[in-house]
């Protein structure tokens, strides 16, 4: 294992050639002081990497599968190797706490793995005219240059969730990190590097320009593929950029999960759910429960249990091994949290643990329960992002699905039922691309993620995942 000042040394070297004076510097959000400086990329430099791409895709996407294939399960060797050092990375610019960022290692080197084996088993199909005439065989080629664009709340997930997909299918990607963490994704770059990928396949510009960095990706006559993952707000933004080049879009957007308990589930088991569902990364999951719709029966139980058991996190910075639950990911969004819980309070939630922000150094904020929040209030159309959970009690199942609905966007939803056929009636009426019953978490590489409605567009995991960086070619022909 390489330990974690040379891995970064090595991963910001390879930016070198590119720097420049302009740089800008990384915060741990537990201490509030620099971790490292890193090149703010310029659009004349992203146009550059997307011109290497472009050269280098022709190569690549020629490349045989069983090469692409064994390059990517080098890179998740390696990345298993590297494991610890690379968590330790997470948790420097991220906050979170090491256990979250080993679990996350993990499963982001779990990508590299599933795309390896994926990338050997695209095939196409053939088909017959209804009418006699013809034959109609279908393949998948590779789309073109991806442009690849993450948020910071899962730095090294994000990043291998889309590159795997992408040079399993045969393309070249340039990545923008999302500038509080662009340090994780600089480290993944140097272990495809030394899993030997080639040259000008594989590209992560952190810039703090990202407007004008992705819009001049976007017009780049080679780059056919955009893949983002953030927020709806900056998705619609992108999407309308990509109409210009009608460049194809798979959008991993906003969410703001219901986590619904029904009557005659299992209280302790929710409650354990309901931890993993809400408190993984902090709460700083798109994934993350963001609304507990309760019902009446079982809505005290529930309360007191889950507010023990969230009573019981160690808060600290993530480097300390007994930390459960290290910083908010910034300044600002500390302050949004106590905006988050003001609000459900003045819509006449009670405050049972948490609730206000800690002095001293660091971006943190406590595990927070607010109970009693009428289904409509407003902070109930919020994303939270952080440690907070308000619950709501519901008297009819059709009131339950009726809450948990009533929201514009539509990712994730967790269903806690003692009666399985009533948990499965209940998930399949709720507008949301994944759902977790009797489960506190829906991420697998093997899964297809993703939202329905101002969620997203496409999935990533699964077979779904290599697909969004293909486009089908179909050839009538007859014989
Ligand atoms: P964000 O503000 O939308 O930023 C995401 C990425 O977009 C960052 O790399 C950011 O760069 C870049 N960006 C921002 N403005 C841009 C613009 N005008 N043009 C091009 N790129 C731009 O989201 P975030 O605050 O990092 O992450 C939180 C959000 O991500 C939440 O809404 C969460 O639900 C969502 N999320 C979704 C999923 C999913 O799979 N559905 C997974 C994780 C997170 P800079 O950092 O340089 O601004
Ligand atoms: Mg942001």
């Amino acid at each position: 294992m390489t330990d974690v000042q040379t891995l970064l040394d090595a991963a910001i070297a390879t930016t070198d050639p590119w720097r420049g004076d302009d740089g800008f510097d990384v915060l741990d959000p537990a201490t509030d002081e620099v971790i490292r400086s890193v090149l703010s990329a310029t659009p004349e430099q992203a146009r550059q990497a997307a011109d290497a791409a472009q050269v280098a895709l022709g190569s690549w996407a020629g490349s045989t599968p069983r090469s692409r294939a064994e390059i990517l399960r080098r890179t998740f060797e390696i990345m298993e190797a590297e494991s610890e050092s690379i968590a330790r990375v997470i948790v420097a610019e991220n906050g979170k706490s090491l256990v979250d960022a080993r679990n996350e290692t993990h499963y982001a080197a779990d990508f590299f793995r599933w795309y390896s084996e994926e990338a050997v088993r695209l095939s196409g199909t053939l088909g017959h005219s209804p009418s006699g005439g013809n034959r109609i065989l279908t393949t998948h080629k590779p789309i073109g240059v991806a442009v690849l664009v993450t948020p910071w709340n899962f730095p090294a997930a994000m990043a291998t969730r889309k590159i795997a997909p992408a040079l399993a299918a045969g393309c070249t990607v340039v990545l923008k990190p999302a500038s509080e963490t662009p340090l994780t994704a600089l480290v993944i770059a140097e272990v495809l590097r030394r899993a030997g990928v080639p040259d000008g396949v594989v590209h992560v510009l952190p810039s703090r320009r990202s407007g004008p960095l992705v819009g001049e990706l976007l017009a780049h006559p080679a780059v056919r593929k955009l893949s983002f993952t953030g927020s709806t707000e900056v998705g619609k933004v992108l999407l309308r950029q990509a109409a210009d080049r009608v460049v194809n879009a798979s959008m991993e957007l906003g969410g703001n999960a219901p986590f619904v308990v029904l009557p005659g589930a299992d209280i302790e088991a929710a409650v354990d759910g309901a931890m993993i569902a809400k408190m993984r990364n902090g709460g700083q999951a798109c994934t993350a429960a963001n609304r507990f719709i309760v019902h009446e029966s079982v809505a005290s139980d529930f309360v007191d249990l889950f507010s023990a058991a969230m009573g019981s996190l160690t808060m600290g910075p993530g480097v300390d091994e007994r930390s459960q639950l290290g910083p908010v990911i910034n300044r600002k969004a500390q302050q949004e949290m106590q905006a988050l819980v003001d609000q459900a309070v003045a819509s006449g939630g009670r405050t049972r643990l948490g609730g206000s922000v800690p002095g001293g150094a660091g971006s943190f904020y406590p595990a927070t329960v607010v109970a009693d929040v009428p289904g409509d209030a407003p902070v109930l159309q919020e994303e939270i992002f952080g440690p907070i959970a308000p619950v709501s009690v519901f008297d009819s199942v059709d009131e339950a699905v009726r809450l948990a609905n009533s929201t514009e966007v539509g990712l994730a939803g967790y269903v806690y039922a003692g009666d399985l056929a009533q948990g499965l009636a209940v998930a399949e009426r709720l507008e949301v691309g994944m759902v977790g019953l009797n489960r506190g978490a829906v991420s697998d590489p093997a899964a297809p993620f993703g939202g329905v409605k101002e969620s997203g567009l496409g999935r990533e995991g699964a077979q779904e995942g290599i697909l969004e960086y293909t486009e089908v070619q179909m050839i009538a022909t007859q014989w």
